[in-house]
């Protein structure tokens, strides 16, 4: 912008306050002077008349400046006023059929409150402007697409849903330690820290605390972040995730699935009758409502197996069933749905999964998935000192390690099972996101560690 003979300047916020966001006005306001704020998603010259998008939180409102219609140096500052400004524009209401809420705005004073310096790398208005590393670095600039933004609400939402639904069936919410002293889901993917004088870790999973509240709280969850060390770049894998994790005692991995089912078709419901997300075109849930109510498909691990090595596919007994095995079953239950695999084999779950009574091959264990995409793990945990101990030595645990954890169980650990699910991956299925990265505001991955 040449500055030289720029009649804009920059001012403090001083005693202006919104009237109004933009939800709130509607042509009922006919005629009243109204103050709103937010920045500039685009504007429109059409010779003598001046259309600016003004958005704020909750969507546009349309500045119409007309020559002779409003005072002359307002008109002399919308001409020189660019994207991105951020504004508050004090003016009249009128209905105007065709614009956002049925109504425009005439200025009749403005307050520029930050003027750019420059054009960000890419158009905010498209919906997919420029590649995500570019969309990334300048994130906060990203998140003012309204794409992301609807993006984002349904995450707040569904977050809002899960602590509706899982206080109903009263669980409690509880938070515990992100630094931890050993690991529980295995030891290769730990983020070690510098903790004082001693080596500790980022938490992978709040498993062993949730497991140990069941002895008090009986029913509990936590959603907080998971820290995970992945090297692979994939679109489903972040190193700091978001899990919703939910232990319960007195029940068996039987009972966690139709919890799960439960909570999932809530909130599709909820969803969609959400009247401020329920029309976003992001989301993605019009087939699931017609499931609704139907209980998720459950196929055993060794069918699927058997399946694929039917297909000719080479499957060993305790493999892991990636994403591009499941994708070469052709099965109508699998494809955009949600469903459990289930009765894992016992070396392919970690320790605390407690084994079937008439296999010790198998475990009381499933994965949900949607598709080809894995949601969450549960299982029914091993609640025997003894068990336990044992569990530990097969998988080559240091028992010395886990002492914090293992002195517990001498003291009444009552039958328990939970799961935990990954938020960014439930809101994928929700919604048409394909990467990950675009389901967390600032993502962590081995590429990326700032914003
Ligand atoms: P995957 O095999 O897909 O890497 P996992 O089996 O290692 O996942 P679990 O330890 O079972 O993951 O964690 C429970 C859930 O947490 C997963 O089903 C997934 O939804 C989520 N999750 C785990 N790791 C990540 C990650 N790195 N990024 C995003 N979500 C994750
Ligand atoms: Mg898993």
């Amino acid at each position: 912008m040449n500055s030289s003979n720029s009649i804009l300047r920059e001012e403090e916020l001083g005693n202006w306050r919104k009237s109004h966001y933009s939800s709130e006005i509607n042509p009922s306001l006919e005629g009243r002077t109204v103050i709103l704020m937010g920045w500039i998603s685009s504007i429109r010259d059409h010779g003598n008349i001046q259309f600016i998008m003004l958005r704020d939180k909750d969507g546009d409102t349309q500045i119409i400046a007309k020559k002779g219609q409003c005072p002359d140096l307002v008109y002399e500052q919308v001409l020189q006023l660019k994207e991105h400004t951020s504004l508050g524009v004090s003016g009249k209401v009128i209905s105007q059929r065709k614009a956002p809420n049925g109504i425009e705005i005439i200025p009749l004073e403005l307050k520029v409150f930050s003027i750019p310096i420059q054009a960000p790398p890419f158009m905010v208005q498209s919906r997919n402007p420029a590649g995500i590393d570019t969309r990334l670095d300048f994130r906060a600039i990203d998140l003012r697409r309204k794409y992301l933004q609807d993006i984002f609400i349904i995450r707040n939402n569904i977050l809002k849903y899960i602590r509706t639904f899982l206080s109903n069936e009263k669980f409690i919410e509880v938070n515990t330690p992100k630094i931890i002293a050993t690991a529980s889901e295995g030891g290769t993917a730990l983020f070690p820290i510098f903790y004082y004088e001693r080596e500790a870790f980022l938490a992978q999973s709040p498993q062993i605390y949730k497991e140990q509240l069941t002895m008090a709280f009986e029913k509990v969850f936590e959603i907080g972040p998971i820290f995970r060390a992945e090297p692979s770049r994939t679109n489903r894998h972040l190193s700091e995730a978001t899990s919703i994790d939910i232990e319960s005692a007195f029940v068996d991995y039987n009972d966690i699935m139709v919890l799960l089912e439960k909570m999932i078709q809530f909130i599709i419901k909820s969803l969609s009758e959400d009247d401020n997300i329920k029309n976003s075109p992001e989301l993605d849930i019009d087939k699931k409502i017609n499931d609704n109510n139907k209980s998720f498909p459950r196929l055993k691990y060794s069918e699927l197996t058997e399946k694929l090595r039917n297909i000719g596919e080479k499957v060993r007994w305790g493999d892991d069933l990636s994403p591009q095995l499941i994708k070469k079953l052709d099965d109508d239950r699998l494809n955009n749905n949600f469903y459990f695999i289930t009765d894992w084999p016992t070396a392919a779950k970690p320790f605390y999964v407690k084994e079937n009574q008439d296999d010790s091959k198998i475990c009381e264990s499933f994965d949900l998935m949607y598709g080809s995409l894995e949601i969450s793990s549960g299982s029914t945990r091993i609640s025997n000192k003894e068990i336990l101990i044992d569990r530990m030595k097969k998988k080559g645990l240091n028992l010395n390690s886990f002492d914090y954890h293992l002195r517990i169980f001498s003291y009444g650990v009552p039958p328990h099972a939970g799961c935990g699910v990954g938020l960014e991956r439930f809101l994928m299925t929700l919604t048409k996101i394909d990467n990950i990265r675009d389901a967390i505001l600032y993502p962590r991955d081995i590429d990326r560690l700032a914003p």
